[in-house]
């Protein structure tokens, strides 16, 4: 079998709010589609979300690499995952997300070559999986009716965005906690926003509102930060921007610089690589959360694989299209109230509606 065609779309999702973290604001989810024909009349998807502010791409770069990519597959073996990532070099660091699209639909293809649901494939079985919601950075008062809504959908597990001023940040897990009461499980994450003193200030300040871990405390190449954070946080520490690769999940570790990873498809460059950052991460005793950026379900929906895949991915934040205007995507995964439901068709179990499709501008 072989790539005999690859069609790249500009993939536009318009949100329904603007969503505001610590190092930047985004008000429409620019993504690109992969579809990847064989010669057998397979065919496979896989979706880029270049978020700028974390990964450093753009669409526009990502359109770039993904020609380049289309050319060096084409006629080539779509099986053969370890080879194309061998030949992507520098491309996988410098253009992570539309790799991972490229990953991602190669996936896509050998599940359905083997009549297998990807997380089966993968060694994995149905099992209960639960994603969190994300709250965005807002007033105080704004983010606990925020959170209370959330409750009131049936979410279980709620993610706070903070990492502005410790002050103004605990004040808003106080309202939030008075809000929804005690029960609901609370993460947060800082995006790299505060220094250490800031973010232990922070921290000591939040204990009492019982939080599970605080995602990226400070910036992302600070490791030596990332450790003092974690030697004297009442708080677990859970490494996001600082951990792109499976060398960084090694680097992580011999700095004993944080408790959990949280792996995302963006910045591994697809599942391939988190798979290994995966077992690295087993190996080392260290537990994970398979994150997302703004993704359709059509990633989401391949984190969610992943998840089901590897038994030390214990959380999942997979909410990237919570605010999303439309939902391009057939079959999947189904959220409801956090409870994900993965489908059992071969691959990713996904499809894009086909007059989604056919508006879409293909490069
Ligand atoms: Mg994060």
């Amino acid at each position: 079998m072989r790539i005999s065609g690859i069609d790249v779309y500009y993939f536009d999702i318009p949100l329904e709010q603007p969503f505001k973290i610590a190092i930047g604001t985004v008000h429409e989810a620019n993504n690109v589609l992969v579809r990847v024909q064989t010669d057998e009349g397979i065919t496979g998807l896989g979706e880029s979300c270049p978020f700028a502010p974390i990964t450093g791409e753009t669409q526009e770069t990502n359109i770039a690499v993904a020609r380049n990519l289309r050319d060096m597959l084409i006629g080539k073996d779509p099986l053969a995952i370890e080879p194309f990532l061998g030949l992507t070099g520098g491309l996988l660091h410098s253009n992570p997300s539309i790799v991972a699209a490229f990953d991602m639909a190669l996936y896509d293809i050998l599940g359905k070559v083997a009549s297998l649901p990807l997380f089966r494939l993968l060694g994995g079985e149905p099992r209960s999986l639960e994603t969190d919601i994300t709250a965005g950075l807002d007033t105080p008062e704004k983010m606990a009716a925020r959170a209370k809504e959330f409750i009131a959908q049936g979410y279980r597990k709620i993610k706070i965005k903070v990492g502005q001023d410790p002050e103004l940040d605990i004040a808003r897990l106080e309202a939030i906690r008075e809000a929804i009461g005690g029960t609901p499980a609370i993460s947060i994450d800082a995006n790299q926003g505060w220094t250490v003193p800031q973010a232990l200030a922070a921290l000591k300040g939040m204990e009492k509102f019982r939080i599970l871990f605080v995602e990226q405390p400070v910036v992302s190449w600070d490791t030596d930060g990332l450790r003092a954070v974690r030697q004297n946080s009442p708080i677990p520490v859970m490494a996001d921007e600082a951990l792109f690769s499976p060398q960084d999940a090694i680097k992580l570790i011999k700095a004993d610089a944080c408790d959990y990873f949280n792996i995302k498809l963006m910045k591994a460059g697809g599942i391939a690589n988190s798979l290994k950052i995966g077992h690295i991460a087993e190996s080392a005793n260290i537990r994970a959360m398979v994150g997302c950026m703004l993704e359709t379900r059509l990633a989401l929906t391949a984190a969610a694989h992943l998840m089901a895949a590897r038994k030390n991915i214990i959380f999942a934040d997979l909410d990237g299209n919570a605010s999303h205007t439309v939902d391009p995507v057939v079959g999947g995964m189904e959220v409801k109230g956090g409870a994900i439901t993965l489908p059992e068709s071969p691959g990713l179990g996904v499809d894009i509606d086909p007059a989604f499709l056919k508006k879409l501008r293909r490069v």
